[in-house]
């Protein structure tokens, strides 16, 4: 079972990636956006780690709650609103029990990418974080590591494609070969789950 602390240390995890990531995150959406997707998460996840303290939410449902609050409200670029609508579904979704386990945590996952598809409007293969993270919830049955597979694969399976939704969309066929930031990204929010599982 996943208690409070075990989403706490997700947060972390993935504040502590997207700080060592930052640079390239921002480089790939130099490519095809406009140069802040790293920028916008360090400020994002800094605010959920300062909200996690200042608030010591005690269920998983909360954790989850208040991170997608403080996404929403920090972060101006596209990526907030709906990192923030994934984060805040999977939280109502996982209610107020004290710990969950994995498999409410997949289905919680899923209402939160269900979120994020009605908010953004993106499908699978419209080149959006998306294409990373709905093969990671669909592959959460079989476990983190393949859940951090499916995403990465995911993330790079983005390349060949050609933007539909958001800022990469407006170069049309210029979007084709480089890797979606929001993609990539959302490959190292589930990579953070292992390390939240290792302790
Ligand atoms: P902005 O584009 O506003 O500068 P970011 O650079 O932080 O915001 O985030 C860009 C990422 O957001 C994209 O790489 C893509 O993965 C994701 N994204 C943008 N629009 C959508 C959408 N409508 N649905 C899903 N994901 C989207
Ligand atoms: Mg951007
Ligand atoms: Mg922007």
């Amino acid at each position: 079972m996943l208690d409070a602390d075990f989403f706490r240390r997700w947060m972390t995890a993935t504040a502590a990636s997207v700080n060592r990531e930052a640079q390239r995150l921002t480089a790939l959406d130099a490519a095809i956006g406009d140069a802040d997707h790293g920028s916008n998460l360090q400020r994002g996840f800094t605010a959920v780690l300062a909200g996690l303290e200042k608030e010591a939410p005690d269920t998983p449902g909360a954790v989850l709650t208040l991170a997608g609050r403080r996404l929403i409200s920090t972060v101006g670029g596209a990526s907030g609103p709906l990192y923030g609508t994934l984060l805040r579904r999977a939280g109502k979704a996982l209610g107020d029990g004290a710990e969950v386990s994995e498999e409410q945590l997949a289905q919680a996952l899923r209402a939160g990418v269900d979120g994020v598809m009605a908010l953004g409007g993106a499908a699978l293969g419209d080149k959006t974080m998306i294409d990373a993270l709905s093969p990671a919830v669909d592959a959460l049955a079989d476990g983190f590591p393949a859940a951090r597979s499916a995403a990465e694969e995911g993330a790079v399976a983005t390349v060949p494609l050609q933007a539909r939704k958001g800022r990469a969309s407006y170069l049309g066929e210029r979007s084709i070969g480089h890797q979606d930031p929001g993609a990539t990204s959302s490959a190292l929010l589930i990579a953070a789950l292992e390390e939240a599982a290792a302790g």
